[in-house]
């Protein structure tokens, strides 16, 4: 099959025609029909992700067509998927407590296993795969492994958030849109940071409430400017440093940090404003993945037509044009993720 290999940490990924991938015996085989390219992603191809080496094949937002089955798997062929980044055991404690999220014996391909920047990727654990709905393109449903669900979880489950409370979300990516949008259709009112002016302006478009360019410094001044006392809730959605204390210095008394971005490389340890954690009571969550269990609620919201996943996809690509998106991500990007539809070359 085709498959984007990575050879060199922060070089164009390389082409090749590598060995088709075995199906696993708890699982099956899909032919990708698309595969979004993440931030998490650059993580991976700058050498920062400690799972992810030479010869490692990115790609964990994907779905696609069952080509295969294994002895004990639960689809079949022909069968059209989604599939979350976090493919859990689905027989330990936390799996059977409906935290499958955090199943210790998870694996998450193009993390810890060939990706689906390739014609084909290996799933085991299929019972975490969903039915792609008919409402939606592959290429809108590819997100759904990872931004989607990851924010969805984070908002209605750790962060609890409810109707009428301020939201803020520092860094309008795939993940801070997502959860821009999501935020606004469970009735929050949501003010989206970010420095480039032109996601600003697309997330405006999109009905958010506010939006304020951080590259002042001085992002959360005047969020707690903007709310009267600051937001309820905060959305970090880079993994940096600085959008994590902008996070925690704009939320109100009492308020809920959610870490969503991912802390790796030189930001897995960051130095952060503890003092702003104990003088205003706040709380500070960790978020990641989504257990299987709650795509239900989610995929309900999308067909009853509450949130248009639409404007989160601004183009669609080839295999070959992944290694463009993941050198722009060096710096900040433009509004939207890039999405591979393309297998061909
Ligand atoms: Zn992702
Ligand atoms: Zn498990």
């Amino acid at each position: 099959m085709r498959a984007a290999v990575i050879r060199e940490f922060n070089k164009d990924l390389s082409i090749e025609t590598v060995a088709d991938p075995a199906c696993p015996e708890t699982g099956v085989v899909l032919k990708v029909d698309a595969c979004g390219v993440c931030r998490s992603d650059h993580h991976g191809w700058s050498g920062e992700h400690p799972r992810v080496k030479p010869g490692a094949i990115l790609g964990h937002e994907y779905c696609g067509t069952v080509v295969e089955t294994g002895r004990l798997a639960k689809y079949k062929v022909g069968d059209k998927l989604i599939a979350p980044f976090i493919l859990a055991c689905g027989s330990c404690q936390a799996c059977k407590q409906g935290v499958s999220n955090t199943c210790p014996d998870q694996v998450a391909p193009g993390f810890t296993m060939p990706g689906a920047y390739a014609e084909y990727v290996a799933v085991p654990f299929d019972h975490n795969l969903v039915p792609l709905p008919d409402s939606l393109s592959p290429a809108l449903a590819a997100g759904l492994g990872c931004r989607v669900t990851t924010s969805w979880h984070a908002l209605t489950d750790r962060a609890d958030v409810r109707a009428g409370e301020w939201v803020a979300i520092h860094g309008t990516g795939g993940i801070g849109l997502a959860a821009a949008l999501l935020a606004k259709a469970i009735g929050a009112q949501v003010v989206v940071v970010d420095v480039v002016q032109e996601k600003l302006d697309h997330a405006l478009s999109l009905g958010v409430d506010a939006a304020i360019n951080g590259a002042d410094g001085k992002a959360a001044e005047k969020i707690v400017e903007l709310t009267g006392g600051g937001a309820n809730v905060s959305v970090e959605a880079l993994g940096i440093g600085a959008t994590t204390n902008g996070s925690l210095e704009c939320l109100a008394p009492l308020g809920r940090h959610i870490q969503v971005g991912m802390p790796v490389g030189k930001t897995a340890r960051m130095e952060i404003n503890m003092n702003a954690v104990y003088m205003k009571n706040l709380a500070m969550y960790g978020s990641r993945g989504m257990p299987t269990w709650k795509y239900a609620s989610l995929l309900d919201l999308i067909e009853r037509g509450k949130i248009d996943l639409k404007p989160m996809v601004a183009r669609e690509i080839g295999l070959s044009g992944a290694s463009t998106e993941l050198h722009a991500m060096n710096g900040p990007t433009a509004p939207g993720t890039a999405v591979i539809t393309d297998f061909s070359g």
